[in-house]
C-alpha cells in the first residue's frame, strides 16, 4: 500500500517530504524513508518505524536539498526494517527509487541483475526496478526517463514509482500502473505524492495520471507525460477538491472518533443535492445516465472489500426489497479469479472508500471485458475506480483518515439507500406513502445519529467490561446481520480481540459451541420482523453463560430484561437501523481498543488503502 511523495523546485525538500509522509502515513507505517540530491551524491535516511523516527534519526543528519522522493511503507516483500525500507539505491548509489506496489515478477529480473553483476541489499521487489533501470541506462546508453521507460516494459506488477539521479538532479520522473498517483503543480516546480492529502497545502492544480503513463518533471519546465508504449499523450490540470482543514484532527483525540462524530454531517453531505423531501425527488446525477442499465438490469452484482463489502450487503437487502431486481454481493478478491458468469445486462456496482482497491479495481476490469454496465461508488475524487467505471456517485464524506472506516461505510449505506429509492420509484415498486415517509425518516438521520452520541459514556461503560475478554460474537438477523458483521470487523481490527460477525440464526450451527461465560455477546435486536427470533437467540445464548450486550430501540423491554448491557437507539425504518446501529458499535470498538492501550489509527498490519491482492 505505502505513500510515496516527491518534490523538485525551489523549496528545501525536506520538510515538503516529511509533512507529506505524516499525512500518508495512514496508508502504510512499518517503515519510512527520504532521499535528497545533495550536489553529485544522493542522501538516503530510512528507518523501521513509523514516520516520527525517521524524523527523529533525521535531526542531525545532512536533509538538505531541493530535489528529493519519501515513502512510507507497507511491506509486501521483505520484512519491515532499515534496510528494506524504500528509498532503495542503484549499485552507484547515483539513482534511487521508491515504490507502491507488486512486481510480480521481481524474482525473474533478479536473477537475471545478479548475473550481469548487480548486487541487492535488500530483500524487497521494489529493488530490482532501479537496478533494472540502471542497468538500461548504462547498457543502452539512454537519458533516464527513457531507461524508466523501457524498464517498465519488461515489469508485470502494478506500481507507483518516482526515481531520481544525480545525473538529472532537477527532475524526477514518475510513473503509475495500478497504484495512486498525483502529481500538483507550484512555481516553477513539482509534487508527487500517492494522493491529494500530501500536497494540497502547496497546491489545487493537479494532474492525475493514468495506468501505463509516465511524466517527466523538471524544474522550470512543463510536465511531459507518454505511455509506456512511447506514445506522447496531453495532460488535463484539473482542480484538487479538498480542504487542509478536513486533514486535521480539529482536537479530537483521534481520526477515527473525528471521523464518528462527523457522521451526522457526512451523510447530510452524501444526500446533500440528491434528496429534496419538499418535493419528494431522489436523483443521483452521477448516474442518471445510467438509470435504465439499472431498471432494465438483469441483475445487480456488487463488489467490494472488508468495509465496503458490508455496505454492499445493507444494498443488498434494500435493492431486492424496494427494487425487485436481484442482487449478488462478492467480495472482489472471489469475483475477480472464480471465473463468473456475466452477462452484458448485468449491472455491477463496486464500492471502495478510496477507489483504489486493488481487487475491486481487478473486478471493474473484468466486468468491463464480460460488457456489463459497472457502477462505481467511491469517497477519494478522480481514484482509479471511479475512472475506470462508466459511471457513479461519489459519498461525499470528506477524507477518510482512520484505517478503521466508519464514515465512510455511512456515507456508502446513505448513498445505495438513495439509489435503491430513486430505481424503486421509477419502477414503479414502492406505494407512494411509503416513499413518502421513507425520504422524510432518511432525512431525519443525520439528527437521529446526533442523539448516539449522548450515548458516548454509557458505551465507554460497556468498553471497560469488554476490554477484558479475548473473543467476542457479534449477531444481527436481516439488516442487521451487515451490521454484526461490521461490529465484529471494528473490533478485531483495532483492539486486536477476536470478533465475529454472524447471522443471529446460524449461531447454532457453530459459534454456539464457544459460548460460556467468557463470551460477549454483541445482539443487534431491533427488527421487528425477526424479533422474535432474535429474542431465542438471545436465550439460547444465556442458557450457556453467555453475557448478552444488546442493540435496542427505544423503549424495548423484552430484549432489555434479557440483557448484561443495553444500547437504546432511536426507533427509525427497518432499512435506515445500519445507519444508527453501527454507530454505537463503532464508538464501543474506539473505546475498547483506547483501553487496551492501542494505536486505533493506524492498527497493526493494516493499512487504509489496499492497493495491493
Ligand atoms: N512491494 C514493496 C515493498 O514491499 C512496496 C509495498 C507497497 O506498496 O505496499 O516494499
Amino acid at each position: 500500500m505505502c505513500g510515496i511523495i516527491g518534490y523538485v523546485g525551489n523549496k528545501e525538500a525536506y520538510p515538503v517530504l516529511l509533512q507529506g509522509l505524516h499525512r500518508l502515513e495512514y496508508r502504510g507505517y512499518d517503515s519510512a524513508g527520504v532521499a535528497l540530491i545533495q550536489d553529485d551524491i544522493i542522501n538516503i535516511h530510512k528507518r523501521q518505524g513509523k514516520v516520527s523516527e525517521l524524523e527523529e534519526y533525521c535531526i542531525d543528519r545532512d536533509i538538505s536539498g531541493h530535489t528529493g522522493i519519501a515513502h512510507t511503507r507497507w511491506a509486501t516483500h521483505g520484512e519491515p526494517n532499515d534496510v528494506n525500507a524504500h528509498p532503495h539505491f542503484s549499485s552507484d548509489k547515483k539513482m534511487a527509487l521508491i515504490h507502491n506496489g507488486i512486481i510480480e515478477n521481481y524474482q525473474l529480473l533478479k536473477t537475471e541483475l545478479i548475473n550481469r553483476g548487480h548486487e541487492f541489499a535488500s530483500e524487497t521487489d521494489t529493488e530490482v526496478l532501479v537496478h533494472l533501470v540502471d542497468d538500461i541506462k548504462r547498457n543502452e546508453n539512454v537519458e533516464l526517463a527513457e531507461a524508466v521507460r523501457l524498464a517498465l516494459t519488461q515489469v508485470v506488477g502494478t506500481y507507483a514509482i518516482i526515481v531520481i539521479s544525480v545525473e538529472d538532479p532537477h527532475t524526477l520522473v514518475v510513473a503509475r500502473k495500478g497504484s495512486p498517483l498525483i502529481i500538483g503543480f507550484g512555481q516553477n516546480e513539482f509534487y508527487v505524492a500517492s494522493d491529494g492529502s500530501a500536497i494540497v497545502e502547496y497546491t489545487d492544480k493537479v494532474v492525475y495520471l493514468n495506468d501505463e503513463e509516465i511524466a517527466i518533471l523538471t524544474e522550470g519546465d512543463d510536465i511531459h507525460v507518454k505511455t509506456i508504449k512511447n506514445k506522447v499523450i496531453p495532460h488535463y490540470v484539473e482542480t484538487l477538491e479538498m480542504s487542509l482543514n478536513q486533514l486535521e484532527k480539529s482536537g479530537y483525540e483521534h481520526f477515527m472518533l473525528k471521523e464518528i462524530f462527523e457522521q451526522p454531517r457526512s451523510i447530510a453531505d452524501s444526500m446533500r443535492g440528491r434528496l429534496n423531501s419538499a418535493k419528494e425527488i431522489v436523483s443521483l446525477g452521477g448516474i442518471i445516465e445510467y438509470e435504465n442499465h439499472l431498471l432494465n438490469a438483469r441483475r445487480i452484482i456488487i463488489v467490494a472489500c472488508g468495509t465496503s463489502y458490508h455496505a454492499g450487503l445493507v444494498a443488498e437487502y434494500m435493492l431486492e426489497d424496494l427494487v425487485r431486481i436481484p442482487v449478488e454481493v462478492e467480495y472482489a478478491s472471489e469475483f475477480r479469479y472464480r471465473n463468473p458468469i456475466i452477462y452484458s445486462d448485468d449491472v455491477v456496482i463496486a464500492i471502495s472508500q478510496s477507489g483504489e482497491t486493488a481487487d475491486t479495481l481487478a473486478a471493474v476490469e473484468l466486468a468491463k471485458q464480460k460488457g456489463a454496465t459497472v457502477l462505481g461508488i467511491c469517497n477519494v475524487v478522480g481514484s482509479s475506480i471511479a475512472r475506470a467505471t462508466h459511471a457513479g456517485s461519489y459519498t461525499h464524506a470528506g477524507p477518510e483518515i482512520g484505517v478503521a472506516s466508519t464514515k465512510a461505510f455511512t456515507a456508502q449505506v446513505t448513498v445505495l439507500t438513495l439509489m435503491a429509492l430513486c430505481l424503486a420509484k421509477r419502477k414503479g415498486k414502492i406505494a407512494k406513502q411509503k416513499y413518502t415517509h421513507i425520504i422524510h425518516e432518511l432525512e431525519n438521520i443525520p439528527k437521529r445519529v446526533e442523539e448516539i452520541f449522548k450515548l458516548d459514556t454509557h458505551i465507554k461503560e460497556i468498553a471497560s467490561y469488554i476490554k477484558n475478554f479475548n473473543n467476542a460474537l457479534y449477531l444481527g438477523r436481516n439488516y442487521n446481520y451487515p451490521v454484526a458483521l461490521e461490529g465484529a470487523l471494528k473490533l478485531k481490527e483495532i483492539s486486536y480481540i477476536h470478533a465475529e460477525g454472524y447471522p443471529a440464526a446460524e449461531m447454532k450451527h457453530g459459534p454456539i459451541a464457544l459460548i460460556d461465560e467468557d463470551m460477549p455477546v454483541v445482539v443487534i435486536a431491533t427488527i421487528k420482523g425477526t424479533y422474535d427470533k432474535v429474542v431465542s437467540n438471545i436465550q439460547e445464548v444465556k442458557s450457556r453463560k453467555g453475557k448478552i450486550i444488546s442493540i435496542v430501540t427505544e423503549g424495548d423491554t423484552v430484549v432489555k430484561g434479557l440483557s448484561d448491557y443495553i444500547i437504546e437507539i432511536p426507533e427509525t425504518e427497518e432499512m435506515f437501523v445500519p445507519l444508527l446501529a453501527t454507530i454505537p458499535l463503532q464508538l464501543l470498538a474506539y473505546h475498547v481498543a483506547i483501553m487496551r492501550g492501542k494505536n486505533v489509527d493506524q492498527p497493526r498490519n493494516l493499512a487504509k488503502s489496499v492497493t495491493v491482492e
